[in-house]
This record gives structure tokens, sequence and C-alpha cells, in this order.
């Protein structure tokens, strides 16, 4: 008898068990928002990445019912074959506008955007460089695309230009990778060192906006507004899936850039078009956000009152603490660093049973353990103020 093909699955589960790293869904129910329903008990709601609150909101189900019945639920095909709809288009305008570029392409999620991005602009003879901490869809593209890929250690531009100097010549293009909020930390990168840098070294910069978009910025454009570097030559990623509310993603830049991409990133040509619901919702979401500025207001008062209350609850000494620290931030991404896998794991339950949802992130997704609380618009102060009361609680 031979031995069984899928033998191996059970022994690699137990690995992932034994290191605390086994992982599975959660499922929520309710609307989106701040307060949301959990195993029948209700639940304060600090794990979402819906930070305007516009998920739930009843302009963008409007919007998405509407496109529902003038377009129906699939769009039938490819965007080259037959699924490319007027919406699509006014859609991909409208983020143009926003970053102030010259165009834009929708792909049916960040993820795709990313890796279709990164496999067309370089190949087999160019480079890489990669921020270490970027997101797995950054460096899922940099692998599939071919290049030689290196990594810098996160947000060193001196190491990123040493890494430069070293390998630049022996290729063809050059391509620098960075997430501008960074995901599973909160902090920003330092853009206009790296544009200054890729400069020097004929290099293309990508930016991963997925977690800036709507949230960063004056007019909500992002980090790259926020630092001071639209109309810079710049790839910019993003998705319509967290503060737009929607789902997709998308990739803006100039027309070359735009109409090489229509030609050459096959996780667009080879896909169905986004749905005409998802469409229209990210396209009201687009409208709100430049429209609600207050949101962002908002959403940075309560940044401020949780960094208040973090510190104050890790000043406190008396007792001995679960956490290590907490990771610097200036987005609504908020970290604590707990010691264990097994440490964040068990206080994650204790909060949950307080009705209080954190996201509880191990390795291998980052190299440290730790509490990833995410803010909303919508939160109130009381929230908050819930949320530290819990964590206060998860010190006993
Ligand atoms: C969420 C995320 C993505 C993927 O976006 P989706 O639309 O959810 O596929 C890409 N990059 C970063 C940094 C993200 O956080």
């Amino acid at each position: 008898m031979a031995a069984d093909p899928y033998g191996w699955l059970s022994k690699s589960l137990q690995t992932i068990h034994r290191a605390h790293w086994h992982r599975t869904v959660q499922p929520l129910s309710g609307r989106p928002g701040p307060v949301m329903t959990w195993q029948g008990q209700s639940i304060f709601n600090f794990a979402s990445n819906d930070y305007l609150g516009l998920a739930g909101d009843p302009r963008l189900q409007d919007a998405a019912i509407s496109a529902l019945e003038a377009y129906g639920t699939g769009s039938t095909g490819s965007r080259l074959l037959s699924g490319h709809r007027p919406l699509h288009h006014r859609l991909e305008q409208a983020i143009a506008a926003l970053k102030g570029t010259e165009d834009a392409l929708v792909f049916s999620s960040g993820y795709l955007a990313n890796v279709g991005t990164i496999a067309a602009l370089v190949g087999s003879r160019d480079l890489i460089v990669s921020d270490q901490y970027n997101h797995a869809s950054l460096i899922n593209g940099a692998k599939l695309s071919g290049a030689t890929v290196l990594s810098y250690a996160h947000r060193d531009t001196q190491h990123l230009q040493e890494q430069l100097a070293q390998h630049r010549a022996q290729h063809r293009r050059c391509l620098i990778l960075t997430d501008s909020v960074f995901s599973m930390d909160g902090d920003l990168c330092p853009l206009p060192d790296i544009l200054a840098i890729a400069g020097r070294f004929e290099a293309m910069v990508l930016v991963d906006e997925a977690h800036g978009t709507g949230v960063l910025g004056a007019s909500g454009a992002g980090v790259v507004e926020y630092l001071g570097c639209r109309h810079r030559p710049l790839i910019q990623i993003g998705t319509l899936s967290k503060a737009l509310g929607s789902l997709g993603g998308y990739v803006t830049g100039s027309a070359e850039l735009i109409d090489f991409l229509r030609n050459r990133a096959s996780s667009w040509i080879y896909t169905t078009g986004l749905t005409p619901a998802a469409t229209a919702a990210a396209l009201k979401a687009i409208e709100i956000i430049q429209a609600e500025p207050e949101r962002r207001d908002r959403l940075q008062t309560h940044i401020q009152t949780l960094t208040v209350g973090l510190d104050a609850l890790l000043a406190e000494q008396s007792i001995p603490s679960p956490f290590t620290k907490r990771l610097p931030s200036t987005s609504p991404i908020l970290c604590l660093e707990v010691h264990s896998a097994a440490t964040v794991m068990a206080l994650k339950q204790q909060l949950m049973a307080q009705g209080i949802f954190v996201s509880a992130v191990r390795p291998p997704t980052v190299p440290t353990s730790r509490l990833r609380i995410t803010l909303m618009a919508t939160h109130t102060r009381e929230h908050i103020m819930q949320l530290l009361q819990g964590l206060g609680a998860a010190y006993q």
C-alpha cells in the first residue's frame, strides 16, 4: 500500500498548533460599525479597517442598490472583453482626481493590484528593494515578478541607500516598494527621503496606500498628500475595502503607466471586472471622504485619546504588565506588543469575554506578537474608555 499523499496535512497542522500559530475565523454579525454582535453578545469593535465608518453608511448602500438594479449582480467578463461599464470609468476618474494623478485602474482587490502591477513593471533583469515589514501582497508580487529581491531594515533609508549603491548598477530597472502606513505596526514610511534616494539611483517607487487613503492628508488622498509628495513621480496602490468601505483595489499614476498596466497586468487582464455594486459604493465613498473632512478630524481626536490612554496604562508600574511596549504610530492602527503568542491569545480571549474585540497578531505575520487596535471615526470617546478599562483589567 502506498502512503497517504495527504498524510502530511495533519502533521503540519500539529506543528502550527504547537507554535500557537493556529488561526480560525471569527463570525461577527450585524452591520459593520463600532458595535457588532459575536455569539449573540454585543461587542465593541476595535479590529476593523473601516476607518471612516463608511461600510455601514446608508449612502453607500443606496448607491450599491441603484447600481445593482441598473447593471445586475455581476460584470460578466474581464474588463477588456465584456466586463467594462461606464461606472468603472467614473470610479477610475474619481480616484485619479482625489490623488491628483493622470489616470487610475481598478482591480478586483488591493492584493491583485499589487501582485499584477509589480510583476508587470519588473522582471528577471531587474531589482526590487523592499521594506522588511511590507504587506504580503507586495512581497508576493515581488516573488512573482522574477526580479532580484532585496529588503532593507524597516524605515531605514540609510540601509536602502546602501543596498542601491551596492546592487543597482547590475540591474536594468529598479523598483522600491513600501507600505505608506505599515498595516501591522501603524507607523508611516519616510516617503520624502525614499523619493530623494530613488531620484539618485534611477529607481521607480511604488507606495501602498491601503491604510492611508481616506484617513490621512487634508483631502483624504493619503500619506502621499500628508507628507507633501503629491505630483511626484510615483506609483500609488490602494484598496477600496478599508476606509472606502467597499471591495476592490486600484493603481494610480501617469497615463502611460495605466495604459501599460491595461496591457500587461495579468491580474487585471485575466479576471472579471469589479461588480457594479462594489464599484458604485466605492465611488460614493470617494465623494464622502472629500465632502466630510470632519470624519478624519474625529478619527485624529480618537487617535490622540487612545495614545494618551495607552501610555498612561503602560506607565503604571505597580503591577506586572503583559505588554512590552506600545509601537510608535501616527495612524488609527495602535499596537501593544506582548511577550509571546500564547499570551497574546489569552489576552484577546479575556478582552472578548468583556465584550471588546481587538486583533491578536502573531508570527509568522509579524516578528513579535501584539494586540492590534484599530479606531473608527464612528467610535465615541466612551467606546475608547471601555477599551482602556478592559485593557487595564487584563493586567490581573
Ligand atoms: C489590506 C491590504 C492590502 C490588500 O487589499 P485588499 O483590497 O484587501 O486585497 C494590500 N496592502 C496592504 C498594505 C494592506 O493592508
